[in-house]
């Protein structure tokens, strides 16, 4: 399978996607593996875990560049993969007293003779299926606590950026503990598809539509599955907000990584108050932004990484503008050198039918609509399939929050935009078709990965048939 470079056009990189045989493999191999890992301790494979975080950081100098012809960015590819080791580094730390706090030992219970403990048994194998906006962080960030939890993990990137997985397989290889019950694998969808039903628990990061297909797969399965999907997040900026500070917020959580974000800003709600200083910034700031052409090391927006996204921003701009929007700056993707790339792009007096409200729009497109009554605006933020997160601007922390908390979203950003991307900590759920099943984020994103198991003991006598004669009632 040939593979597209974001920033040239060129097919330059082959993969080979693994067949259904050899998914089915490699599960029985990480299985065999499994079983001496799940008899380490959290501590003994922490330790495994670290020993990888250093391994990845030696090899920074091989996984960078080629994150970087995957994704066609300079410094959030950095950012991306120096990351991980950090993210190891974490789990390797924390697991360790989550496990201890979630198995209870000798809790009483309604009958005095008996106590319980709860053992936690992690699923054997765990599958992951990530996109291609976050490669390496993506196909890791569930990886990392389900091996801390003593399953296998079998991992399968996007075809779309698969140039990381062999310098990162690399890294695994140096530690034989740990290549035993960690592969990385090259493969499309149908390499997916084949491993849903092969593993024991599946983590599924992307589109609404293939997450359907992966829910139900599970569902015959009869195995869980945590589908993180996409997103259509609203920004309400209120009257008391300061214009120039919010457009600078919307702007920054609408194009970061050209839009190429679950939780980028999609829809902007603004209040007719403060609506025409805050346009007139969002647009002059919008039109300050650079490309990150030709030169990586320089600009702040680089190509779309997946061809037909840039198609589909395309088409949802011209569907806003034949449905009677006004388009103040940007609108047309450019191919330079082979890449694609849009400037910042924003609409407004955006029909709320068009496509560019009800759909993923995933690139740097900001449509801001204009409202007179906050509730005008929650009703408008809240109209959506999607319920993925979402944010509120205004002139204090109070203030937003009271909106905030009006919103159909699994996590809301006050005063700030996007800031599930910064911050990991806070279980958060996803609302409507933005997923299903288990949060990654806070302690659940390890917890998820342990069945109970119930010890129940009986210190006295254990009843005998006789105690449930008829007479006895
Ligand atoms: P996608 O659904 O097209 O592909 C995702 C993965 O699924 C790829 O690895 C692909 O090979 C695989 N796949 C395709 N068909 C499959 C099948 N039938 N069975 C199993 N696997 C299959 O998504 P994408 O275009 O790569 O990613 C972009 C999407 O991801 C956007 O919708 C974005 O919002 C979403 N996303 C969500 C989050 C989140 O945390 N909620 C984070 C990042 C991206």
């Amino acid at each position: 399978m040939k593979i597209r470079n974001p920033r040239t056009g060129e097919a330059d990189y082959e993969i080979a996607p693994l067949s259904r045989n050899a998914v089915v493999d490699e599960t029985r191999r990480l299985r065999d593996g499994q079983v001496a890992w799940a008899t380490k301790t959290p501590d003994e494979r922490g330790a495994v875990l670290l020993q990888w975080a250093d391994a990845i950081e030696a090899d920074l100098g091989a996984i960078i560049p080629a994150l970087t012809d995957d994704t066609g960015r300079g410094g959030i590819s950095k950012i991306e993969a120096a990351g991980v080791p950090g993210q190891i580094r974490r789990w390797a730390e924390m697991a360790p007293q989550l496990i201890v706090e979630g198995q209870l030992t000798d809790q009483p219970t309604s009958v005095p003779t008996i106590t319980t403990s709860t053992r936690l048994v992690p699923y054997q194998l765990v599958g992951v299926i990530s996109p291609w906006n976050f490669p390496m962080t993506l196909a890791l960030i569930d990886a990392i606590p389900a091996l801390m939890a003593g399953s296998a993990v079998l991992v399968k990137p996007s075809e779309v950026t698969p140039r990381f997985i062999k310098p990162l397989m690399e890294t695994v290889g140096e530690i034989p503990e740990l290549a035993g019950v960690l592969s990385i694998i090259e493969g499309d969808g149908a390499t997916g598809a084949a491993m849903v039903d092969q593993v024991d628990y599946i983590c599924f990061t992307g589109s609404v539509a293939t997450g359907r297909k992966v829910g139900e797969g599970a569902a015959q399965a009869f195995i869980p599955a945590s589908l993180e999907l996409g997103g259509k997040d609203p920004m309400i900026v209120l009257a008391s907000a300061d214009p120039e500070t919010a457009a600078a917020t919307a702007l920054r959580a609408s194009i970061v990584n050209t839009g190429q974000a679950c939780q980028s800003i999609e829809r902007v709600y603004v209040a007719r108050d403060i609506a025409e200083p805050f346009l007139a910034s969002l647009t002059t700031q919008a039109e300050a932004v650079e490309l990150n052409y030709p030169d990586i090391n320089h600009g702040h927006i680089g190509p779309f990484i997946f061809e037909k996204q840039a198609e589909i921003a395309q088409n949802q701009i011209d569907d806003a503008v034949s449905k009677g929007a006004i388009l103040l700056t940007g609108g047309t993707v450019e191919n330079l050198g082979g890449g694609l790339y849009l400037r910042p792009t924003i609409l407004t007096d955006v029909p709320p039918e068009s496509d560019i409200i009800r759909e993923e729009n995933f690139g740097p497109v900001i449509p801001v609509m204009i409202y007179d009554q906050i509730e005008e605006a929650i009703a408008q933020a809240n109209d959506s399939i999607f319920g993925l997160s979402a944010a509120v601007v205004g002139g204090s922390v109070t203030e937003a929050e009271q909106i905030g908390t009006r919103l159909k979203a699994g996590a809301v950003s006050i005063n700030d935009g996007s800031l599930t991307s910064m911050v990991w900590e806070a279980e958060k759920s996803s609302f409507g078709y933005s997923g299903l099943g288990a949060s990654r984020m806070g302690t659940s994103g390890l917890m998820r990965f342990f069945r109970k198991q119930a010890l129940i003991r009986q210190s006295g006598d254990a009843a005998r048939i006789e105690a449930f004669a008829e007479e006895n009632f």
